[in-house]
């Protein structure tokens, strides 16, 4: 399977280096055949890469170009649908193969920064269905789902303090740590051993702010260390 994805995508991309070159060459864009050592450098990667990454790669390729000129040609190969641009919340901007036909979204792991792709056609369908609900006309979309990969998820302790966990997550107290009298404070605060909490705000500076069912708590660090927390897996239905 992931043979022929391979085999699948070699063939996409010989094809687009003869398309590159005739499209470049009818629109008179100078300095063809460096454009398209960089789009072969490019195409040679399945991954995300920034415009200094491709740089680099090309000198490890033992093609040195002035960072500036593989920027101009990443903007020409975006321009004329070899490559795309992506934002990703907090990070600088990166590129990826544009092969016709094809659409995929993303799942950005906020620890170590991997970003894997899916696809998901039943998901597709919900978003057609509900802009057309809306009557709204749909362009494009993008999907990103900001998270912890599987990698950095088994490398978490099951049980962890309230200060490891992320803002946007849930998790379940599982002990309070310290002597009584930080016990105490936590309960006075409304929080239990077994309450599902939210957290709000996890800077990872001290403070963390969070949601025991409808109250909003504010924990310095030093009582957040004292919360033990156990992660709960998202829900997943059958729908
Ligand atoms: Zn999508
Ligand atoms: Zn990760
Ligand atoms: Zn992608």
């Amino acid at each position: 399977m992931a043979l022929l994805a391979k085999i699948n995508s070699n063939s996409h991309h010989s094809q687009e280096e003869s398309q590159f070159a005739r499209l470049f060459e009818e629109e008179g864009i100078d300095r063809v055949d460096e454009r398209l050592t960089i789009l072969r450098i490019f195409l040679g990667t399945e991954e995300h890469i920034t415009a200094h990454e491709l740089w680099e790669l090309a000198q490890k390729a033992g093609r040195s170009f002035d960072p500036e000129f593989v920027r101009e040609t990443l903007r020409l190969m975006c321009r004329y649908g070899f490559a795309q641009r992506r934002e990703f919340k907090d990070r600088e901007s990166v590129y990826e193969h544009r092969h016709l036909g094809q659409h995929h979204d993303h799942m950005i792991c906020i620890k170590c920064g991997k970003i894997e792709e899916f696809v998901d056609e039943k998901l597709e369908r919900h978003q057609a269905r509900a802009a057309f609900q809306h009557g709204f006309y749909m362009l494009q979309h993008r999907m990103e789902i900001y998270g912890l990969c599987s990698a950095c998820l088994s490398d978490r302790q099951m049980g962890m303090s309230l200060v490891q966990a992320k803002s946007g997550e849930t998790v379940a107290v599982t002990d309070f740590l310290g002597g009584a009298g930080a016990r105490h404070r936590l309960m006075t605060m409304g929080l239990k051993i077994g309450d599902r909490i939210e957290v709000i705000t996890n800077d990872g500076r001290g403070q963390v702010v969070l949601a025991a069912g409808n109250s909003r708590l504010a924990l310095g660090q030093g009582l957040a260390e004292k919360v033990m927390v156990q992660a709960l897996p998202s829900v997943v239905e059958d729908f």
